[in-house]
């Protein structure tokens, strides 16, 4: 079987306990009291029944919404940069796209035959504590 090509969030998984504790969403944003997000891609690999993709502080990514394009490697954007640059200028909605970070390539990254088309239309909704 082919093993499968790692995502964003695979590779972040294996490298940030090398470099930070995790933190949990309450911990590194406490002055968030609720979160609304959407995301839809497109590009290769993306079902129409799954396009868009609701998130709310109960389902969060960790930190990267991983693309479906399958022979993409570390494909994905990170969702808490957005999250960080909202609450660091205390935006209140935020819309934006995001182009996947990955590239297509061999499954463990090694060969790199082009960049990953796939794009995510991001819209996200905070609502801070002292509101
Ligand atoms: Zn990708």
């Amino acid at each position: 079987m082919q093993k499968r090509v790692k995502k964003a969030s695979d590779v972040f998984r294996e490298t940030i306990f090398v470099y930070k504790n995790k933190m949990s969403f309450k911990e590194e944003f406490p002055q968030i009291s609720s979160i609304d997000m959407s995301v839809s891609e497109s590009g290769r690999g993306v079902k129409d029944w799954e396009a868009i993709k609701k998130y709310n502080i109960s389902n969060l990514p960790e930190e990267y919404i991983d693309c479906s394009n399958r022979l993409c490697y570390n494909g994905g954007f990170s969702i808490k940069e957005i999250i960080r640059k909202m609450v660091s200028e205390h935006l209140i909605n935020y819309k934006s796209t995001e182009l996947c970070q990955g590239y297509e390539g061999s499954p463990n990254g090694q060969i790199r035959y082009r960049d990953c088309i796939n794009g995510f239309h991001v819209n996200v909704k905070i609502t801070y504590n002292d509101e």
